[in-house]
């Protein structure tokens, strides 16, 4: 007898984390492992924001909030999307969530019914095909190219819209590729999604402050698709805070609440202590985190000159995110220290063992070509990762 659901037979293992585990084992072995694999900030979380933790474990916040999350909170995330998005959401339309990973399985909790279509662009971030897969969804991928700065075109997404069409999700700045949708482009999509109001698009804006290109527009500023749109952010990259798990959504009423039902049965909501500190972090200007932003930029200037020195490397070049997506495939039926490279996983599972950095084959993100490298670590371990990788492809 399978004990296992078929939902959950469907899904694979989250391969980022899944890396992220087999560095640390190698580490735990006594290794000098350079983790270049899991997108996690090598900051500490502002002062600030540690010290009103602190002040609500004193205050006694140990017991369960609002499910959708304290209203001081969801009123500070109004704040935030009216000062740095020019957006208008009510605190009804709010819902704070154990990170963002949450907040994407509850609106496709609340939206997806087996069959149902969501359109990703490719290359994805590896949850949401999963999670599409958990919903048992079908998963409409619309693939992209280094040439392309890995952007879908406003053509691309029309063709694949059919009736059966409930979701789109992308990011911008995205994981993997660091692309960055400028304001016409964007406009051109929310053009295309106007013409069909059955789609829901979750716009997952992550990594709204780490971009380099100068200017940040949020699909939902363009009011012929607010109503459309979820917009969805989160404490763990802009303010080094993975481990606290806060993620939250913007979206039309109807939709935050049939969240909060999702996580009324599932979680209650939110860590309080989390909520609390979220509050002080969301009232502070975003220049107030300016130097880790400044180090991400360096840091990416810095693997995109070593990226350049590799034969058989070549990628775009990352406006945001502290990730890069290197195609590879040049590298394919070539044999290093005895070992083969088929594909993008044994070129991770190479330079794993031989090299000890850990890095992330592409497959995982839609597309078997690349190889994610994450650059959230100091320019020191950058620039020995990139001397071993050298030398492991000499
Ligand atoms: N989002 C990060 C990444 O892509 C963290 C790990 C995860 O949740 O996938 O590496």
């Amino acid at each position: 007898m399978q004990r296992i659901s078929r939902r959950l037979q469907n899904m694979s293992y989250s391969q980022t984390l899944a890396m992220s585990a087999k560095a640390r084992e190698l580490s735990s072995q006594g290794h000098d492992v350079i983790s270049l694999s899991v997108g996690e900030p090598d900051f500490s979380p502002p002062n600030f924001v540690l010290q009103a933790a602190k002040k609500a474990i004193d205050k006694g916040h140990h017991y369960y909030t609002p499910v959708p999350g304290y209203l001081e909170l969801r009123e500070a995330v109004c704040e935030k999307f009216l000062r740095d998005n020019q957006l208008n959401y009510q605190p009804s339309q709010v819902v704070v969530s154990t990170g963002g990973k949450q907040s994407i399985i509850n609106v496709f909790l609340a939206l997806l019914n087996p069959g149902d279509e969501v359109i990703i662009p490719g290359p994805y971030w590896v949850s949401y095909y999963e999670m599409a897969n958990l919903c048992e969804a079908k998963q409409v991928i619309l693939p992209t190219s280094v040439e392309a700065n890995f952007k879908i075109s406003p053509e691309q997404l029309e063709t694949a819209i059919t009736p059966r069409s409930k979701v789109f999700i992308f990011s911008s700045p995205c994981n993997p590729s660091g692309s960055v949708y400028t304001r016409e482009e964007l406009k051109a999509l929310a053009e295309v999604f106007a013409r069909h109001p059955q789609l829901i698009i979750i716009s997952d804006e992550i990594y709204e402050h780490i971009n380099y290109s100068g200017s940040y527009t949020s699909i939902a500023e363009f009011p012929e698709v607010y109503e459309q749109i979820v917009t969805l952010n989160g404490l763990s990259k802009a303010f080094a805070m993975t481990g606290w798990r806060v993620g939250y959504i913007g979206a039309p009423e109807w939709l935050a609440k049939a969240c909060d039902k999702v996580q009324g049965q599932t979680t209650s909501g939110a860590n309080a202590i989390a909520q609390q500190a979220a509050i002080s972090a969301l009232r502070v200007a975003p220049e107030r985190i300016g130097y880790m932003i400044e180090a991400f930029e360096k840091r990416r200037d810095l693997v995109l000159k070593e990226i350049q020195k590799l034969p058989g490397f070549y990628c775009n070049i990352p406006q945001g995110t502290f990730y890069i997506f290197p195609e590879v495939s040049a590298l394919f039926g070539r044999t290093f220290s005895g070992v083969k490279i088929s594909n993008s996983d044994d070129l991770s599972m190479y330079l794993l063992e031989k090299a000890h950095v850990a890095v992330v084959g592409g497959a995982p993100f839609g597309d078997e070509k690349s190889l994610r490298i994450s650059y959230a670590v100091s320019e020191e371990k950058l620039n020995e990762a990139f001397s071993r990788i050298h030398q492991a492809l000499s």
